[in-house]
């Protein structure tokens, strides 16, 4: 049984020999199992490819892929997938919070019959209080209206069996959010949970815009629900302004026509204006979504690479 590595890093090499080194030390006191380790250097500029190239030459076991460019995490967690032979891969952060302590439960787990074995995180005291906020809000709202269930601190850690991976690959949207995919294929999954860890070294690559856009990527991927908002919203200004116009028909009937309204004449169509403003924005975002798609360009794009015959992804039309 071949279990297989994927670590997505960018600018990790403060850390990445640290990582190493723990999960090496983990790893050689598992028995029965065969490990490797595919290290994704996602585009990064701070010599994290030359350690790369260092543990590859010292450990044969270790096979990196290098980007052209920065393609982002979930880029890099496709990549090491969809390079990956092993029986089981296990996605994992480079920084340490992720602990390479919890594999042999994972593998526990898989020799129980479960098809994945999940590692969420109980408490996010190592992240900032306002992200903390931040991302308790967008689960709650998010398995409120998506078709697929996310629970809170799932992060992408887990060990999936060779079925599960093969799901995961054949998900070959360009806009990935794999909280969504891995929930979404279904699979058996087995909840193992881990105290929260500050990172080892280096510091983290979010910025709270940068989370912000991948909190409307998750909503926009797996919901469609945004979209059937401005149905409802139409539908309830429309019918709170056929009640006011049999008001204002009412009162002039009974009263005569009389001029003054400019201030709730202003104030409705204001309101009007910016509700039409927000329905164009939930249909530019699901439209560019669409127009990413079709265009279809690769997922990430291989610059160097110790794999003998790497896997491209250049879209579905050169695969
Ligand atoms: N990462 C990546 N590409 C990116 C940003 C991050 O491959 O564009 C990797 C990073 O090297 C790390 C993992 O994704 O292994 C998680 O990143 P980070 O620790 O910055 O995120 P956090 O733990 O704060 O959510
Ligand atoms: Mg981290």
């Amino acid at each position: 049984m071949l279990v297989e590595l994927i670590v997505p890093c960018y600018n990790e090499a403060e850390v990445l020999p640290l990582f190493y080194e723990e999960s090496r030390r983990v790893l050689d006191k598992i028995p029965g199992y065969d490990f490797g380790f595919i290290l994704v250097d996602d585009g990064s500029s701070d010599g994290t490819l030359s350690i790369m190239k260092e543990l590859s030459q010292k450990d044969g076991r270790v096979k990196y892929i290098s980007f052209s460019r920065n393609f982002g995490k979930e880029s890099a967690m496709y990549a090491g997938l969809r390079n990956s032979v092993g029986d089981y891969a296990v996605v994992m952060d480079a920084d340490l919070q992720h602990p390479p302590a919890l594999i042999p439960d994972m593998l526990r787990a898989m020799e129980e019959g479960y098809d994945c074995c999940a590692a969420n995180r109980t408490t996010r005291s190592g992240d900032p209080k306002l992200r903390q906020l931040f991302t308790k809000g967008f689960y709650r709202f998010i398995n409120k209206i998506s078709d697929v269930d996310m629970p809170d601190g799932a992060g992408d850690f887990r060990m999936m069996n060779r079925n599960m991976i093969n799901a995961v690959i054949a998900m070959s949207e360009v806009q990935r959010f794999s909280k969504g995919i891995f929930s979404w294929v279904g699979f058996d999954t087995k909840w193992i949970s881990f105290e929260d860890v500050k990172r080892a070294a280096g510091e983290t690559k979010w910025s709270f815009w940068g989370l912000f856009r991948y909190a409307v990527e998750g909503i926009t991927a797996f919901s469609t629900v945004p979209l059937k908002f401005a149905i409802y919203l139409g539908s309830l200004v429309s019918a709170s302004s056929f009640i006011y116009l049999l008001g204002v028909i009412i009162k002039t009937l009974i009263f005569g026509r009389d001029f003054p309204g400019y201030a709730s004449m202003i104030t409705i169509v204001l309101f009007l204006g910016g509700c039409i403003i927000l329905c164009c924005g939930i249909l530019g975002e699901y439209m560019a979504k669409i127009y990413i798609e079709v265009k279809n360009r690769p997922i990430y794009i291989i610059g160097r690479t110790n794999i003998e015959k790497p896997v491209h992804d250049y879209g579905r039309n050169g695969r």
